[in-house]
Protein backbone atom coordinates (compact mmCIF):
# COMPACT_ATOMS: atom_id res chain seq x y z
CA UNK A 1 0.00 0.00 0.00
CA UNK A 2 1.07 3.46 -0.70
CA UNK A 3 2.07 4.83 2.52
CA UNK A 4 3.43 8.38 1.17
CA UNK A 5 1.88 9.61 -1.88
CA UNK A 6 4.16 11.66 -4.46
CA UNK A 7 3.01 15.29 -4.30
CA UNK A 8 3.85 18.05 -6.34
CA UNK A 9 8.07 18.97 -5.14
CA UNK A 10 8.63 21.61 -3.50
CA UNK A 11 11.32 23.38 -5.50
CA UNK A 12 8.41 23.51 -8.55
CA UNK A 13 6.67 25.38 -6.47
CA UNK A 14 9.44 27.42 -5.34
CA UNK A 15 10.53 28.11 -9.01
CA UNK A 16 6.98 29.06 -9.57
CA UNK A 17 6.51 31.80 -7.03
CA UNK A 18 9.88 33.24 -7.93
CA UNK A 19 8.87 33.12 -11.64
CA UNK A 20 5.52 35.24 -10.78
CA UNK A 21 7.20 37.73 -8.12
CA UNK A 22 10.47 38.92 -10.20
CA UNK A 23 9.49 41.77 -12.94
CA UNK A 24 9.20 40.44 -16.61
CA UNK A 25 12.57 41.00 -18.20
CA UNK A 26 14.60 40.06 -14.97
CA UNK A 27 17.82 38.86 -16.39
CA UNK A 28 17.42 35.03 -14.12
CA UNK A 29 14.46 34.86 -15.49
CA UNK A 30 15.76 32.20 -18.33
CA UNK A 31 17.93 29.99 -16.16
CA UNK A 32 14.93 29.81 -13.36
CA UNK A 33 12.85 28.65 -16.54
CA UNK A 34 15.43 26.08 -17.25
CA UNK A 35 15.66 25.00 -13.67
CA UNK A 36 11.81 24.34 -13.56
CA UNK A 37 11.55 22.85 -16.62
CA UNK A 38 14.66 20.11 -15.46
CA UNK A 39 12.19 19.86 -12.20
CA UNK A 40 9.58 19.35 -13.92
CA UNK A 41 11.02 15.99 -16.74
CA UNK A 42 12.29 14.73 -13.18
CA UNK A 43 8.77 14.86 -11.34
CA UNK A 44 7.51 13.40 -14.67
CA UNK A 45 9.68 10.52 -14.66
CA UNK A 46 9.11 9.74 -10.67
CA UNK A 47 5.04 9.61 -11.22
CA UNK A 48 5.70 7.50 -14.83
CA UNK A 49 7.08 5.21 -12.54
CA UNK A 50 4.19 5.05 -10.21
CA UNK A 51 2.32 3.20 -12.64
CA UNK A 52 5.11 0.35 -12.51
CA UNK A 53 4.51 0.07 -8.75
CA UNK A 54 0.61 -0.15 -8.94
CA UNK A 55 1.07 -4.05 -10.06
CA UNK A 56 3.09 -5.07 -7.43
CA UNK A 57 1.42 -6.80 -4.58
CA UNK A 58 -0.12 -4.33 -2.19
CA UNK A 59 -0.96 -6.29 0.33
CA UNK A 60 3.38 -7.00 0.94
CA UNK A 61 4.86 -3.73 0.13
CA UNK A 62 4.66 -0.03 2.31
CA UNK A 63 5.48 2.27 -0.66
CA UNK A 64 7.03 5.85 0.34
CA UNK A 65 7.43 8.38 -2.42
CA UNK A 66 9.97 11.60 -2.27
CA UNK A 67 11.01 10.46 1.49
CA UNK A 68 13.63 13.19 3.26
CA UNK A 69 14.92 12.39 6.53
CA UNK A 70 17.79 13.08 8.64
CA UNK A 71 20.59 10.65 10.10
CA UNK A 72 23.46 11.50 12.10
CA UNK A 73 23.22 15.50 10.81
CA UNK A 74 23.05 14.87 7.40
CA UNK A 75 19.87 14.94 5.17
CA UNK A 76 19.05 12.21 2.85
CA UNK A 77 16.39 12.05 0.37
CA UNK A 78 15.43 8.81 -1.55
CA UNK A 79 12.65 9.23 -4.81
CA UNK A 80 10.82 6.09 -3.89
CA UNK A 81 11.47 3.12 -1.09
CA UNK A 82 9.76 -0.68 -1.23
CA UNK A 83 9.73 -1.58 1.81
CA UNK A 84 8.65 -5.34 3.34
CA UNK A 85 9.32 -7.46 6.41
CA UNK A 86 11.88 -9.17 4.37
CA UNK A 87 13.79 -6.46 2.42
CA UNK A 88 13.98 -2.93 2.05
CA UNK A 89 14.09 -1.28 -1.83
CA UNK A 90 15.88 2.15 -2.79
CA UNK A 91 14.61 3.48 -5.79
CA UNK A 92 16.98 6.55 -7.43
CA UNK A 93 14.72 7.38 -10.87
CA UNK A 94 16.57 9.56 -13.46
CA UNK A 95 14.48 11.34 -16.28
CA UNK A 96 17.54 11.62 -18.59
CA UNK A 97 16.88 11.21 -22.10
CA UNK A 98 19.82 10.36 -25.03
CA UNK A 99 22.24 7.69 -24.93
CA UNK A 100 23.64 7.11 -20.95
CA UNK A 101 27.21 5.27 -20.17
CA UNK A 102 28.17 4.90 -16.64
CA UNK A 103 32.34 5.77 -16.14
CA UNK A 104 32.97 3.70 -12.90
CA UNK A 105 36.98 4.74 -13.01
CA UNK A 106 35.66 8.38 -12.60
CA UNK A 107 32.90 7.70 -10.87
CA UNK A 108 30.34 9.84 -13.51
CA UNK A 109 27.45 9.42 -15.71
CA UNK A 110 27.78 10.47 -19.07
CA UNK A 111 24.79 11.14 -21.16
CA UNK A 112 25.15 11.77 -25.45
CA UNK A 113 22.54 13.60 -26.95
CA UNK A 114 22.65 15.12 -30.27
CA UNK A 115 26.38 14.65 -30.25
CA UNK A 116 26.88 16.82 -27.40
CA UNK A 117 27.90 15.21 -23.96
CA UNK A 118 26.92 16.05 -20.87
CA UNK A 119 28.14 15.07 -17.14
CA UNK A 120 25.93 13.73 -14.22
CA UNK A 121 26.73 13.20 -10.40
CA UNK A 122 27.30 9.26 -9.97
CA UNK A 123 24.19 7.48 -9.31
CA UNK A 124 25.69 4.61 -8.22
CA UNK A 125 27.48 6.59 -5.53
CA UNK A 126 24.03 8.54 -4.93
CA UNK A 127 22.17 5.20 -3.98
CA UNK A 128 25.19 3.74 -2.12
CA UNK A 129 24.89 6.96 0.59
CA UNK A 130 21.47 6.59 0.58
CA UNK A 131 21.36 2.90 1.44
CA UNK A 132 23.74 3.77 3.78
CA UNK A 133 22.57 6.93 5.55
CA UNK A 134 18.92 5.04 6.01
CA UNK A 135 20.55 1.58 7.68
CA UNK A 136 21.74 4.41 10.12
CA UNK A 137 18.50 5.40 10.57
CA UNK A 138 16.86 2.25 11.14
CA UNK A 139 19.53 0.96 13.31
CA UNK A 140 19.53 4.44 15.59
CA UNK A 141 15.55 3.50 15.98
CA UNK A 142 16.39 0.24 17.44
CA UNK A 143 15.08 -2.09 15.09
CA UNK A 144 16.69 -4.61 12.57
CA UNK A 145 17.11 -3.48 9.34
CA UNK A 146 16.44 -5.46 6.74
CA UNK A 147 19.04 -6.37 3.36
CA UNK A 148 18.35 -3.08 1.44
CA UNK A 149 18.77 -3.44 -2.28
CA UNK A 150 19.12 -0.36 -4.52
CA UNK A 151 17.83 0.62 -8.12
CA UNK A 152 18.74 3.32 -10.63
CA UNK A 153 15.36 3.19 -12.67
CA UNK A 154 15.67 4.98 -16.18
CA UNK A 155 11.99 6.39 -16.58
CA UNK A 156 12.05 7.65 -20.02
CA UNK A 157 11.80 4.25 -22.14
CA UNK A 158 13.66 5.35 -25.46
CA UNK A 159 16.97 5.96 -23.14
CA UNK A 160 19.61 3.87 -24.50
CA UNK A 161 21.95 2.16 -21.71
CA UNK A 162 25.42 1.70 -22.87
CA UNK A 163 26.86 -1.98 -21.23
CA UNK A 164 29.62 -1.67 -19.10
CA UNK A 165 31.42 -4.24 -17.14
CA UNK A 166 29.55 -4.35 -14.37
CA UNK A 167 25.92 -3.48 -14.57
CA UNK A 168 25.70 -4.32 -10.70
CA UNK A 169 27.85 -1.85 -8.31
CA UNK A 170 27.71 -2.56 -4.66
CA UNK A 171 24.77 -4.68 -5.11
CA UNK A 172 22.74 -1.51 -7.20
CA UNK A 173 21.30 -2.40 -10.57
CA UNK A 174 20.77 -0.04 -13.34
CA UNK A 175 16.88 -0.98 -14.92
CA UNK A 176 14.52 0.67 -17.49
CA UNK A 177 11.44 1.27 -15.33
CA UNK A 178 8.97 -1.49 -17.51
CA UNK A 179 11.22 -4.25 -16.06
CA UNK A 180 10.91 -3.42 -12.19
CA UNK A 181 7.93 -5.18 -11.76
CA UNK A 182 10.17 -8.65 -12.89
CA UNK A 183 13.19 -7.38 -10.71
CA UNK A 184 11.25 -7.33 -7.88
CA UNK A 185 9.48 -10.84 -8.45
CA UNK A 186 12.85 -12.38 -8.61
CA UNK A 187 14.25 -10.79 -5.14
CA UNK A 188 11.04 -12.00 -3.25
CA UNK A 189 12.12 -15.48 -5.06
CA UNK A 190 15.75 -14.70 -2.95
CA UNK A 191 14.31 -13.00 0.12
CA UNK A 192 12.06 -15.35 1.36
CA UNK A 193 12.57 -15.11 5.25
CA UNK A 194 11.04 -11.99 7.03
CA UNK A 195 13.35 -10.15 9.11
CA UNK A 196 11.30 -7.70 10.41
CA UNK A 197 6.99 -8.44 12.61
CA UNK A 198 4.31 -6.85 11.08
CA UNK A 199 4.56 -4.94 14.25
CA UNK A 200 7.90 -3.55 13.76
CA UNK A 201 7.53 -2.79 9.89
CA UNK A 202 4.45 -1.11 11.78
CA UNK A 203 6.31 0.58 13.52
CA UNK A 204 8.97 1.93 11.05
CA UNK A 205 6.48 2.98 8.70
CA UNK A 206 5.23 5.31 10.94
CA UNK A 207 8.77 6.63 12.00
CA UNK A 208 9.34 7.42 8.68
CA UNK A 209 6.63 9.44 8.00
CA UNK A 210 6.66 11.14 11.16
CA UNK A 211 10.97 12.08 10.72
CA UNK A 212 9.90 13.07 7.30
CA UNK A 213 11.34 16.43 6.72
CA UNK A 214 9.18 19.20 4.80
CA UNK A 215 12.82 20.77 2.84
CA UNK A 216 12.35 24.32 1.73
CA UNK A 217 15.44 25.71 -0.22
CA UNK A 218 16.62 29.25 -0.20
CA UNK A 219 16.20 29.94 -3.72
CA UNK A 220 16.96 33.67 -3.43
CA UNK A 221 20.40 32.89 -2.55
CA UNK A 222 20.56 30.15 -5.10
CA UNK A 223 19.91 32.67 -7.82
CA UNK A 224 21.64 35.49 -6.26
CA UNK A 225 18.20 37.08 -6.21
CA UNK A 226 17.35 40.25 -3.64
CA UNK A 227 14.15 40.50 -1.56
CA UNK A 228 13.59 43.40 -2.31
CA UNK A 229 13.69 42.38 -6.32
CA UNK A 230 10.65 40.47 -5.63
CA UNK A 231 7.09 42.02 -6.77
CA UNK A 232 5.24 42.55 -3.48
CA UNK A 233 1.56 42.58 -2.96
CA UNK A 234 -1.28 39.40 -3.24
CA UNK A 235 -1.76 37.75 -6.70
CA UNK A 236 -4.99 36.94 -8.58
CA UNK A 237 -5.09 33.16 -8.32
CA UNK A 238 -6.87 33.16 -11.47
CA UNK A 239 -5.34 35.14 -13.80
CA UNK A 240 -2.09 35.60 -11.93
CA UNK A 241 -2.23 39.39 -12.59
CA UNK A 242 0.07 40.88 -9.43
CA UNK A 243 -0.75 42.68 -7.37
CA UNK A 244 -4.26 42.81 -6.83
CA UNK A 245 -6.61 45.33 -4.64
CA UNK A 246 -8.03 45.20 -1.50
CA UNK A 247 -11.72 45.86 -1.47
CA UNK A 248 -13.25 46.02 2.39
CA UNK A 249 -12.59 42.35 2.76
CA UNK A 250 -12.15 40.68 -0.15
CA UNK A 251 -9.48 41.58 -3.28
CA UNK A 252 -10.38 42.27 -6.22
CA UNK A 253 -8.52 42.01 -9.35
CA UNK A 254 -8.24 44.78 -11.69
CA UNK A 255 -7.99 42.34 -15.01
CA UNK A 256 -10.18 39.61 -14.90
CA UNK A 257 -12.66 41.08 -12.16
CA UNK A 258 -12.34 37.88 -10.13
CA UNK A 259 -12.63 38.37 -6.57
CA UNK A 260 -11.61 36.45 -3.33
CA UNK A 261 -11.66 36.68 0.33
CA UNK A 262 -8.86 33.90 0.49
CA UNK A 263 -6.41 35.12 -2.02
CA UNK A 264 -4.13 36.16 0.50
CA UNK A 265 -3.46 32.76 1.61
CA UNK A 266 -1.70 32.06 -1.92
CA UNK A 267 0.70 34.92 -1.63
CA UNK A 268 1.87 33.85 2.32
CA UNK A 269 2.70 30.55 0.87
CA UNK A 270 4.88 32.44 -1.97
CA UNK A 271 5.97 34.37 1.07
CA UNK A 272 7.14 31.19 2.90
CA UNK A 273 8.51 29.77 -0.48
CA UNK A 274 10.89 32.42 -1.02
CA UNK A 275 11.69 34.26 1.91
CA UNK A 276 10.89 32.24 5.45
CA UNK A 277 8.65 29.99 6.72
CA UNK A 278 7.40 32.13 9.62
CA UNK A 279 6.34 35.65 9.08
CA UNK A 280 5.71 38.05 11.80
CA UNK A 281 2.57 40.84 11.24
CA UNK A 282 4.44 43.14 10.01
CA UNK A 283 6.27 40.93 7.78
CA UNK A 284 3.18 40.26 6.86
CA UNK A 285 2.09 43.63 6.27
CA UNK A 286 4.85 44.25 3.87
CA UNK A 287 4.30 42.07 1.53
CA UNK A 288 1.22 41.51 1.02
CA UNK A 289 0.51 45.40 1.50
CA UNK A 290 -2.19 45.28 4.04
CA UNK A 291 -1.67 49.05 5.80
CA UNK A 292 -3.76 48.17 9.17
CA UNK A 293 -2.09 45.30 12.01
CA UNK A 294 -5.46 44.78 13.09
CA UNK A 295 -6.79 43.35 9.92
CA UNK A 296 -3.50 41.54 9.24
CA UNK A 297 -4.37 40.22 12.41
CA UNK A 298 -7.56 38.45 11.85
CA UNK A 299 -6.06 37.36 8.40
CA UNK A 300 -3.63 35.45 10.27
CA UNK A 301 -6.24 33.82 13.09
CA UNK A 302 -8.76 32.98 10.33
CA UNK A 303 -6.26 30.82 9.25
CA UNK A 304 -5.64 28.92 12.65
CA UNK A 305 -1.67 28.16 11.93
CA UNK A 306 0.98 27.78 14.76
CA UNK A 307 2.60 30.22 16.25
CA UNK A 308 5.49 30.87 18.63
CA UNK A 309 6.49 33.92 20.63
CA UNK A 310 4.00 36.81 22.02
CA UNK A 311 2.86 40.29 21.31
CA UNK A 312 4.68 42.04 18.73
CA UNK A 313 8.04 39.46 18.27
CA UNK A 314 5.19 36.75 17.83
CA UNK A 315 6.10 34.50 14.41
CA UNK A 316 3.33 33.10 12.40
CA UNK A 317 4.37 29.43 11.07
CA UNK A 318 3.44 29.03 7.74
CA UNK A 319 4.43 25.45 6.55
CA UNK A 320 1.24 24.15 7.17
CA UNK A 321 -0.30 25.73 4.51
CA UNK A 322 2.34 25.16 1.57
CA UNK A 323 0.99 20.96 2.92
CA UNK A 324 -2.50 21.95 2.39
CA UNK A 325 -1.67 23.60 -0.63
CA UNK A 326 0.04 20.31 -1.47
CA UNK A 327 -2.83 18.40 -0.67
CA UNK A 328 -5.16 20.22 -2.88
CA UNK A 329 -6.95 21.54 0.51
CA UNK A 330 -6.53 25.04 -0.76
ZN1 LIG B 1 -7.32 38.06 -12.17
Amino acid sequence: MIKKERKLPIIILQYEALLRRIPANHPKRPHILEELAKSKAGFNGEKSLDYQLSSIDQKKYHIFHDLRLSSEDRNFQIDSLIASKNLFIVLEVKNISGTLYFDEKFSQLIRTKNGEETGFADPYLQVGRQEALLRNFILQHKITCPPIKGFIVISNPSTIIKPTSKMIRNGTKIIHSAALPLELKNLETNHQTPILSDKELKKLSSILMKKNILLIREILTKFKIKESDLIKGVYCTKCMQLPISRVHYSWVCPKCSGTSRKAYVHSLIDYALLISSDISNKQMREFLQISSDTSALNLLRILNIDHSGETKGRRYHLTSLIERYRDGLL
